[in-house]
Formats: structure tokens, C-alpha cells, sequence
């Protein structure tokens, strides 16, 4: 099984990534997790992408296209995997075809959670929190999916943080970034016959069930 999730910042796809990732054995390839740790790392990559990251904006192809593509061609290359961020253009589209096709991998489904700008305004406007710990990465909302405890994983216990990035100005910046390259990326995969598009509104169960349907 290899799987795309596309959708804008806040649709779920990193919950949805990281249950088709523990239930199917996929591995979770998050772009966004990545280029975090690379950061914090203070790798050459994580210097080049932290002021695009902090701004709300993509970070540029080629930084993104070399870390796939990198990870890719290892020898222990991810061969059952699920997607969570990347790709975000076009040109990430047919570079990670391009590896795709070298390493001798095809696509099982491109799927798309659709969930519309207020919406995704009001999941994330403050309201979301995130686990630092890399093995975990569990994501709250303080209404729809609060912690037990406020503040702390129920999964590993480290305390939750808030992104930068999802404070509510730069919401709005991400979400016009992304309806700039969403449409184009959703034509690639539809002309392929791979995308299914799948509303994102409702409980996390219900929406992981509508997504195991269309992947069969
Ligand atoms: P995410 O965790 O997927 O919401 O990504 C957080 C941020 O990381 C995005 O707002 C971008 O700045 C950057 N990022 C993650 N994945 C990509 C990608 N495929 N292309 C460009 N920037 C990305």
C-alpha cells in the first residue's frame, strides 16, 4: 500500500497518517515532522527552510525534492508508506514521480481530505496541540479532542506545545498558499486515476473508515 494524503493545513492528515501508519504497518513519511527535526538539529536544510516554515510559506521544491528523493533511493527505501505533506506543488508531483518510477514503486491512491477554509480557520485558531516527542506526534484540539490532562500527552505523558505556525494570521497565509497549488496537484492525480476525495468533517473514526473504503 502507498498513499498520498492531500489536503490543506488542519485537515487531519497527519491523524489520519499516523492510523493508517500503526493499523495498515505503513510508514508515516511527514515532510513537515522532517524538516521540524531538521531544524532543530540545525542541519544546512533546517537553517535554509526556518524562515519559510515560520512565515507559513512553503519551502522552496529543490530543499523538499532532495530530502525525498534522498530517503528514497536508500537502500532500506520505504516501500509501504503513507504521505503527509508532501507533495504540496506540482513540481514536487512529478519530481516524486520521477523517484517513484526509478525505484520500480507504484501509487495505491492519492487521497484527498476536503475540509473547507473556515472550517480548518477554527481547528486550528489556538486550538491545537501538538506532542514533541518524535515516536509519538499525537495531535489535540482543546474541543474536539482535548487531552485528559490539559497540556500533556495521554499517549507518552511530555508536555504538548503550540506550533508557530498555527497562530491565526498565519492560518490564513497557509491556506491561500495552499489553494495555489491544490487545484494543479489534484488534476495531476486525477488524470492518473489515482485521487479519491474524501470529506474531512466528522469524528476521527468515522473519517479513518471513509478513507480504508476508498483505498479498496
Ligand atoms: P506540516 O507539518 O505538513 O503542516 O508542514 C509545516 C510546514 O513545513 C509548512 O507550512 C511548510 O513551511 C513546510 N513544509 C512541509 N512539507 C512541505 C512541502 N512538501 N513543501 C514545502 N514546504 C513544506
Amino acid at each position: 500500500m502507498r498513499i498520498i494524503l492531500l489536503g490543506p493545513p488542519g485537515s487531519g492528515k497527519g491523524t489520519q497518517a499516523k492510523l493508517l501508519s500503526e493499523r495498515l504497518g505503513l510508514l508515516h513519511y511527514a515532510t513537515g515532522d522532517i524538516l521540524r527535526e531538521a531544524i532543530e538539529k540545525d542541519t544546512p536544510e533546517g537553517r535554509r527552510a526556518k524562515p519559510y516554515m515560520a512565515a507559513g510559506q512553503l519551502v522552496p521544491d529543490d530543499i523538499v525534492n532532495d530530502i525525498v528523493s534522498a530517503r528514497f533511493r536508500r537502500s532500506d527505501k520505504p516501500t509501504r508508506f503513507v504521505m503527509d505533506g508532501y507533495p504540496r506543488t506540482h513540481a514536487q508531483a512529478l519530481s516524486f514521480d520521477a523517484i517513484l518510477d526509478e525505484q520500480g514503486l507504484d501509487l495505491s491512491s492519492v487521497i484527498f481530505l476536503d475540509v473547507d477554509d473556515e472550517e480548518i480557520v477554527h481547528r486550528l485558531g489556538g486550538n491545537r496541540w501538538t506532542c514533541p516527542n518524535s515516536t509519538c506526534k499525537a495531535v489535540y484540539h482543546t474541543v474536539v479532542n482535548p487531552p485528559k490532562v490539559p497540556g500533556i500527552c495521554d499517549l507518552c505523558h511530555t508536555p504538548l506545545y503550540q506550533r508557530e505556525d498555527d497562530k491565526p494570521a498565519t492560518i490564513r497565509k497557509r491556506l491561500q498558499i495552499f489553494h495555489e497549488s491544490n487545484d494543479e496537484l489534484i488534476r495531476h492525480y486525477r488524470d492518473k486515476g489515482l485521487l479519491v476525495e474524501v470529506p474531512g468533517r466528522g469524528d476521527i473514526e468515522s473519517i479513518y473508515r471513509a478513507i480504508v473504503k476508498a483505498l479498496k
